[in-house]
């Protein structure tokens, strides 16, 4: 990760690895060794001891450079640079900007110099830069991030941390000394792309926030400690963007599992422009793990997060063997006719599996599939019966997510639906699938395979999630004490 090198180093980072460059000094200015940026870069360099000339050549472009002189002429054309190169011995050495301003121009992959950060980036990684603030407020303390180019993060808790994960190769950040005692000890880098804040014995919660703007996320972390008076309201004005729901633990819903259908061979539903069901999926089902996991703070875990099958009753053991809150399963539709377009909600149509349950009931045959992991707490159901004693539930997270659908993407005639779907049979916990819309639709394929149209439908998820979460906390409270909602064994017990 780019800390800032202990040594006077400049670091080189590409898909095929990293390397140093030594940083040498010479009036107060930073310099690189021309000799370890030719290796590092394959280029071959000549000195026309007779011209007093400097050639730089990768492949066949050549940058000729003059010794006193802040000028590079990059395949004939004239650049200034900041100094002008300096002999040092039998060596050479040169202004960072080299780089950025000449070797760039000639070289066949980006180069991305960031002198700051002492960093070189070679090709296309994500290597965002993080800033990080770190304030007391009162008895809680704020961390803010700011991250650009925006890369999704997710958050998490874990014992004494707040871990923030990001989707990059590497962290462009110098971590900050930040101590609020007994509730902040620390903030640190934990590997190559997520960070930690270390949590003293004070820690009770966090709830986080994001704004920023396209190029830009910000993301507030407040950490609260035994003395917080709850609520302190969103004590940061939320940034630039719409407010988002500030996370607080909830009881009732604390892990999300989203199904990306489809995948591996089953392309699904193939659109005319060539878009696959099984891509769009993925796509919307990563921006909704981390937009889940930033803005409520729960688990998140998707049944796949490769372009890889998964049988359909695996899918639903994976949420009941993380005993998910809410199971999400995530499609595109197709239809003959190219007009139909709209986004639907399906839950289970018990007509059919509810038979079939009775009749398994009666042999006593099957057991909620799980797999891995120990036995303790696998509650003995019968595979059929699992999804039909959330119907009711799962009927309310349909219209909540529907609801917050219409007013952002365009829905079908009949939005919310009841259909048997073989995904949701298992489901030991709420669950719908999504029909996001129509790739046979020209239109509505181009636009979900748009980031911007893949976020609304994710805000809406997150949002129909949030409302969901305040119904089974509403659910759940006046059923406390009795029975509650049919989370105990009803099948038969294994023989
Ligand atoms: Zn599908």
């Amino acid at each position: 990760m780019a800390q800032q090198p202990a040594a006077r180093q400049l670091i080189v980072i590409a898909r095929e690895g990293r390397r140093t460059l030594n940083i040498a000094t010479r009036d107060q200015r930073e310099l690189l060794y021309l000799d370890e940026l030719a290796e590092a870069f394959q280029l071959a360099v000549r000195e026309d001891t007779l011209a007093r000339g400097l050639t730089v050549t990768y492949k066949n472009r050549t940058i000729i450079l003059t010794p006193d002189q802040a000028l590079a002429s990059v395949s004939g054309r004239l650049v200034s640079l900041s100094g002008a190169p300096i002999r040092d011995g039998r060596r050479w050495l040169m202004p960072f900007d080299f780089v950025s301003r000449a070797l760039s121009l000639i070289y066949d992959i980006k180069l991305d110099l960031r002198p700051a950060s002492r960093l070189i980036v070679v090709g296309d990684l994500r290597v965002p830069a993080i800033g990080i603030r770190g304030e007391q407020a009162g008895p809680m303390a704020r961390v803010s991030l700011e991250i650009s180019p925006r890369v999704s993060q997710s958050i998490t808790q874990v014992p004494g941390q707040i871990l923030v994960h990001f989707e990059a190769d590497l962290l462009d950040v110098a971590t900050p000394t930040f101590v609020v005692p007994g509730l902040v000890t620390g903030i640190r880098t934990t590997d190559q792309t997520t960070l930690a804040i270390d949590l003293g014995p004070r820690f009770r919660q966090y709830r986080t926030s994001m704004g920023g703007d396209a190029a830009t996320l910000k993301t507030t972390i407040e950490i609260l400690s035994d003395e917080t008076t709850e609520p302190a309201g969103p004590a940061t004005p939320a940034p630039e963007a719409a407010p988002e729901p500030l996370a607080t633990p909830s009881t009732a819903l604390r892990t999300v599992v989203i199904d990306p259908g489809h995948g591996g061979s089953e392309d699904g539903a193939r659109g005319q422009a060539g878009s696959l069901e099984k891509e769009i999926t993925l796509n919307v089902a990563r921006r909704l793990k981390a937009a889940l996991e930033s803005q409520l703070g729960v688990r998140v875990l998707l049944t796949r997060d490769a372009d890889q099958m998964m049988p359909l009753d695996q899918r639903a053991a994976i949420a009941n063997n993380n005993k998910a809150d809410v199971f999400i399963s995530l499609h595109a539709n197709s239809s003959q006719q190219r007009s139909v377009r709209g986004a639907e909600v399906f839950y289970l149509s018990v007509e059919g599996y509810g038979d079939e349950a009775r009749r398994t009931a009666e042999s006593a045959g099957h057991v909620l599939p799980t797999f891995g992991g120990g036995t303790r707490d696998i509650q003995v159901i019968l595979w059929e019966m699992a999804q039909s004693r959330y119907i009711e539930e799962s009927a309310a997270l349909a219209t909540m997510i529907e609801e917050e659908l219409r007013t952002r993407v365009d829905v079908s005639q009949r939005p919310v639906q009841q259909a048997p779907f073989r995904v949701l049979v298992g489901a030991n916990m709420p669950a719908v699938l999504v029909e996001m819309g129509f790739v046979s639709n020209p239109d509505e394929e181009q636009r979900l395979t748009s980031a911007a149209h893949q976020n609304l439908i994710v805000q809406a998820l997150v949002n129909g999630i949030v409302r969901f979460r305040t119904y089974l906390e509403a659910r759940r409270a006046s059923t406390a004490g009795s029975a509650g909602p049919p989370r105990t064994p009803t099948g038969a017990p294994r023989p």
